[in-house]
Order: structure tokens, then sequence, then C-alpha cells
């Protein structure tokens, strides 16, 4: 394959099956995301947002489709080197921000390396120190979760999924837990990241949010119903429901 596509999706759909219903939460997905791209996803509740996120993320296989993930088709992977093939190339950035309570923020931090083994201690340090440094909250390494904001939370959330430097940062509503002035820090951050070269999906049901993000994907009843180029230079925001155009950002 020649082309520099980290996500490559065709035909994805997954059903959910429980004792009494089927949940068609995708019905034929097909995405491509290039190295260095900003994608943002939107799309009302329930749509399938968190379920295209999962299986992008190795979290969870779909029922049909394909996936290429940095040129690997990931389906011919087992259980093992899909675990490996996570940790190398995925970090994943959740609504509820994740860390471990019993952990510092700079234990937090170096899990993934740890997992991955292979680095000195010595050289964890320094890519710690790094992803902190890049988040801003190297002075609060040794605090616990517990003792930070939420805002300081999910930017350490953010540290610990670029510290192995994977080639893409998925993040599933990482504002759904902020309000907006911590909200704002983390698009900003997020937007820093991708200037600086990070790969990057988002998904947000906040039209001003999307807004930061280069291509809009609009997702509705599991499917893929329209694609645009960000409304950010237009200084507008994208209209809400599955319409492909921008309106005005409204005063709040
Ligand atoms: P969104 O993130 O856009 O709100 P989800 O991907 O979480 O949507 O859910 C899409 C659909 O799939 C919903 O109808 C939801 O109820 C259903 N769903 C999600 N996860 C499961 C599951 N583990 N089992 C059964 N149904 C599920
Ligand atoms: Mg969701």
């Amino acid at each position: 394959m020649t082309s520099n596509a980290v996500i490559d999706v065709a035909d994805l759909t997954k059903v959910y099956v429980t004792d009494e219903v089927e949940t068609h939460a995708l019905t034929g997905v097909n995405l491509r995301v290039d190295s260095g791209e900003y994608v943002a996803i939107m799309g009302p509740s329930g749509c399938g947002k968190t379920t295209l996120m999962s299986i992008l993320g190795l979290l969870d296989a779909p029922t049909a489709g394909t996936y290429d993930l940095a040129g690997t088709p990931v389906a011919a992977l087992d259980a093992r080197q899909r675990a490996h093939f996570r940790n190398r190339n995925i970090g994943f950035v959740f609504q509820s921000f994740n860390l471990i309570g019993d952990l510092n923020v700079y234990e937090n931090v170096e899990l993934p390396l740890v997992y991955r083994g292979g680095l000195s201690r010595a050289e964890r340090r320094e890519k710690v120190a790094a992803a902190l440094e890049n988040v801003g909250m190297l002075h609060r390494m040794r605090h616990y979760p517990a003792q930070l904001s939420g805002g300081q939370q999910q930017r350490v959330a953010i540290a610990r999924a670029l510290v192995g430097d994977p080639a893409i940062l998925l993040a599933d509503e990482p504002t759904g837990n902020l309000d907006s002035a911590n909200g704002e820090k983390v698009m900003d951050l997020l937007a820093a990241l991708n200037a600086r070269g990070a790969t990057l999906v988002m998904v947000t049901h906040d039209a001003r949010y999307a807004a930061h993000a280069k291509r809009l994907v609009r997702l509705f009843d599991g499917q893929i119903v329209a694609e645009q180029e960000s409304c950010r230079s237009e200084g507008r925001v994208p209209a809400e429901g599955p319409a492909s155009h921008c309106v005005e950002v409204k005063e709040r």
C-alpha cells in the first residue's frame, strides 16, 4: 500500500447481541485518516461514536469489515500481538480520565512504558518527564489523581496516552467531564499536539470543540453521513445534526 494512512477502515459493522435484542451500532463505516490529520467525529448520543473508537483503539473487534492500522490488517493479529500493537501504536483518552488512583502522576504516565518493556528506568524517566512537560503537568508529578482538578487529570491522561509516541491519539469526549474553562485548555492542548505532528481522532458532541479539528466526520445511526472541512477558518462552528454546513457561533 503506497499511502500514509494511519487508519483505514472499510465496510465496518458492529452488532451487539444480547439475550433479547440485536443492536446494529455500526452499519458500514468507511474512514481513512492520514498521518498528521486532526479529525473530529460528531453525532448524537447512541449513534455509535464510542463503538467506533473502541474498534479503532483495538479495545473491541468489529462484526465485519476491515481495519488496517499503520498498514497492518489488525484482524490477523492474535490477542497477544494485538495488545503489543495497541501499546505501540495507540494512545487512548477517555471521557472519565481513567487514571489509577493508587499511582501518582509520574507512575500513571510511566505505566505504558513499563508494560512495553525494553526501556531502562532512566530512559523511562526521560520520556515521562517530556510527556508531562508537554501537557504542563511536570510540577505535579508526585501528586495523586485525587489531588488534581478534572482538567489536570485529563492532561495527565493525555501525557499517558502520548508517552509511548503512538501513531495515533484517540480521544472519546475528552472534555465531557470538564467545565468549559478546563475543556478549552484540553482542546488547546490537543490542537498544539496536532500542530507538532500528532495524528488525532476526537469524538465530541460539542460543535465549538469540533471546530478545533481540521476535518469533521458526522456519524448518524451507525453510518458516516457527511464529511466536511472544519469551519474554524470561517470563525463558525458546525451545525447541529447530520447537516454538513457551518453556522455562526452563538454567544453563550
Ligand atoms: P455513542 O458513543 O455515540 O453515544 P455507542 O457507540 O456507545 O454510542 O452506542 C451505540 C449503540 O450501541 C447504542 O444503541 C448502544 O445502546 C449500543 N451499545 C453500545 N455498547 C453496547 C454493548 N456493550 N452491548 C449492547 N449494546 C451496546
Ligand atoms: Mg460515547
